[in-house]
């Protein structure tokens, strides 16, 4: 109560040392309008307690009409302004992207004193935190609510592309081809076009019979046979946690057992073309995150990881 007084008198005081323009901005009804502009705004007794005396507004409401949209279109915000005197007040909104910027939208005045429905700025894909500022005449914030949570769910519903993941920084190791090889041209490469796929590995060629080795050491996951694919073949697990496969080995020439551990330049297999392979020749994968272990599991293009072995 004592502040209230103190209030008052300041503000009897500030009006009588105050200048007659000032007093044609400040006065007249509507005590929310802004002082014309180059009128110095919410100074030390003058502005601010003015302000006060007609009744601050207040939030009395605040809802998302829902609190998850799809990108592109807007979400509803409800909102209900009490303020005993005046029939407007200045809102402005704070769209906060967790982990991004900050939108600040301002829908300017809406009228208090019953439920207002506001149209946000439609959104990109994400989650928000919306909170709602309530000003009195000069800059002054009066009110404001708590965040609420919306989520912008992206457009579209389709499954987006598995895209294939950048390398990791290749790591010192062993050539996986002992002898003279070539790594072929743009077919033999990852990602190079297949019947119904894509060229998920880069092809080494080489004469038959050359020693195939562990880059890295680990254990020996598979020894396995598609007649279809990639014929005889070896699936290696690094110490690091890549998978390696080695593909189109001769008959019969693997060198290994599932389970068993090797160290990197040991022998896995000769060099072979069995399975779909029109040549002698290695088909080498590498999948940072286990190979096929899940769906969400890519292989890279090992031919940088193949070159640092090669410059060895
Ligand atoms: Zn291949």
């Amino acid at each position: 109560m004592n502040r209230l007084l103190l209030s008052s008198i300041v503000t009897a005081a500030a009006l009588l040392f105050t200048s007659a323009s000032a007093l044609a901005g400040t006065g007249g009804t509507d005590p929310d309008k802004p002082p014309p502009s180059g009128e110095q705004s919410g100074g030390t007794g003058y502005g601010a307690p003015l302000v006060t005396l007609p009744g601050k507004p207040r939030l009395s409401a605040q809802k998302l009409s829902s609190s998850t949209v799809k990108a592109g279109s807007r979400a509803g915000l409800v909102l209900r302004i009490t303020r005993p005197k005046g029939t407007s007040a200045q809102v402005k909104i704070a769209i906060a992207r967790k982990g991004g910027k900050t939108i600040n939208f301002s829908p300017g005045r809406i009228t208090t004193n019953r439920s207002q429905l506001i149209r946000l700025p439609a959104l990109a894909a994400g989650s928000y935190r919306v909170t709602v500022s309530v000003f009195g005449a000069t800059a002054t914030e009066v009110a404001r609510g708590g965040a609420m949570e919306l989520t912008v769910k992206p457009k579209s519903t389709s499954k987006p592309k598995p895209t294939t993941p950048a390398p990791p920084a290749p790591t010192s190791g062993v050539f996986p081809v002992r002898g003279a090889y070539s790594l072929g041209g743009a077919g033999a490469r990852f990602g190079a076009g297949r019947t119904g796929h894509t060229h998920e590995g880069q092809d080494i060629v080489g004469n038959s019979g050359l020693a195939i080795v562990a880059p890295l050491a680990g254990e020996v996951r598979y020894v396995a046979y598609q007649a279809s694919g990639a014929g005889r073949y070896i699936i290696l697990r690094a110490n690091n946690g890549w998978d390696m496969m080695f593909a189109h080995c001769q008959y019969a020439s693997a060198a290994v057992k599932a389970g068993e551990r090797v160290n990197a330049g040991q022998q896995l297999c000769l060099l072979g073309s069995t399975g779909d392979s029109s040549g002698p020749h290695l088909h080498f994968e590498i999948w940072p995150d286990g190979w096929r272990d899940s769906p969400g599991t890519r292989p890279v293009d090992p031919l940088a990881q193949l070159k640092k072995w090669a410059a060895k």
